[in-house]
């Protein structure tokens, strides 16, 4: 067994001694807790230094870290107001946006409108077209946007803009075909008598049975008689080769032209004749003058449209011509 340095059993004994009479005072103290207590006194003095500086150095932690987060607090607040503020001008764009895409919709509505008008123009069937409001005015009170609002908008705006994406491509589609459509129209047309061949549009008598005006009995007309002054331009009414010229007794001076998908056109009673035979010529091309020549009751044009060899009324060839393209004027009356 191994001997403590002080052992447990031995004491210490302190006299005091006071002045005078008072007795002396004897303490009896344990040697070991005489040798331990000094130990525990510094221990204890360590203990409390090293929780002080513990302490002390948490404070540190703990203001470092309130200072962090009062900066980092600073920070997300600016970026709060930066994100507020973007979400704002966001609003704004999607408002302007929302905007662009009505007008886009009424541009195409307008194009819509444009190859309606382009088809009726050169007579190409339509197809249904529901009118819409021109309505272009604005207004009202000014009411705060709500976040439910915007995600409307957004998504309307975005149908907008999706359904604009077909329109328009189903209208590039359409105007391409119709600009087909159009330009073979032109081209019939153009190969059609559909040009009058005066400027006059006055018809004083029409096809089919009429009572004649020198024999006064029911006979066959086989053009039209269409009225003007001595002189008068007389235009080919489609593109063709003139075929025949000359002058006959009831037909006086004659221009004949024939023209594409077996059709002829035939002019009587010129004054002159301009165009010769074995020409080409073009629609509007002018051909001769009106007169009175042959079998004529007063300056006129006699008319004809032949369809493989059989004379038919020019009348439905001439209402497919483009609006526009021929003006009426007073003329004098006559027949032949
Ligand atoms: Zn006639």
């Amino acid at each position: 067994m191994k001997k403590s340095v002080v052992p447990r059993n031995k004491h210490f004994t302190f006299l005091v001694l006071p002045d005078g009479a008072s007795p002396v005072l004897r303490f009896r103290v344990n040697a070991y807790l005489l040798v331990m207590l000094p130990i525990i006194i510094v221990l204890l003095i360590a203990i409390a230094s090293t929780l002080y500086l513990l302490h002390d150095r948490a404070r540190g932690q703990l203001d470092q870290l309130h200072s962090k987060l009062t900066s980092t607090n600073e920070a997300y607040t600016l970026q709060l107001a930066k994100k507020e503020g973007t979400i704002k001008q966001l609003q704004g764009e999607l408002a302007q946006l929302a905007q662009q895409a009505e007008s886009v919709e009424v541009r195409v509505e307008e194009l819509n409108k444009l190859e309606s008008d382009v088809k009726s123009l050169v007579g190409l069937p339509q197809e249904n077209d529901a009118a819409k409001s021109d309505d272009n005015g604005v207004g009202g009170e000014f009411v705060e946007i709500k976040e439910d609002d915007i995600v409307g908008l957004a998504h309307n705006t975005e149908m907008i803009f999706n359904s604009l994406g077909d329109e328009i491509t189903d209208l590039k589609e359409r105007l391409s075909s119709t600009r087909e459509q159009a330009q073979k129209r032109l081209q019939t047309l153009r190969v059609t008598p559909t040009y009058w061949p005066t400027q006059s549009q006055r018809i004083t008598s029409f096809f089919g049975v009429r009572m004649d005006p020198f024999s006064g009995e029911a006979g066959v007309h086989k053009g039209i008689d269409i009225a003007g002054h001595r002189g008068d331009s007389v235009f080919a009414a489609a593109d063709g080769r003139v075929v025949d010229t000359g002058t006959m007794t009831e037909r006086g001076n004659y221009v004949t032209i024939t023209h594409a998908m077996g059709l002829t056109t035939r002019y009587f009673h010129l004054s002159k004749i301009i165009a010769h035979t074995g020409d080409r010529v073009q629609q509007g091309d002018v051909i001769g003058e009106i007169g009175s020549t042959g079998r004529s009751t007063g300056p006129h044009l006699h008319f004809e449209v032949v369809k493989h060899g059989v004379s038919v009324d020019p009348r439905p060839y001439l209402k497919m011509a483009i609006k526009g393209s021929s003006a009426n004027v007073q003329v004098e009356k006559g027949q032949g």
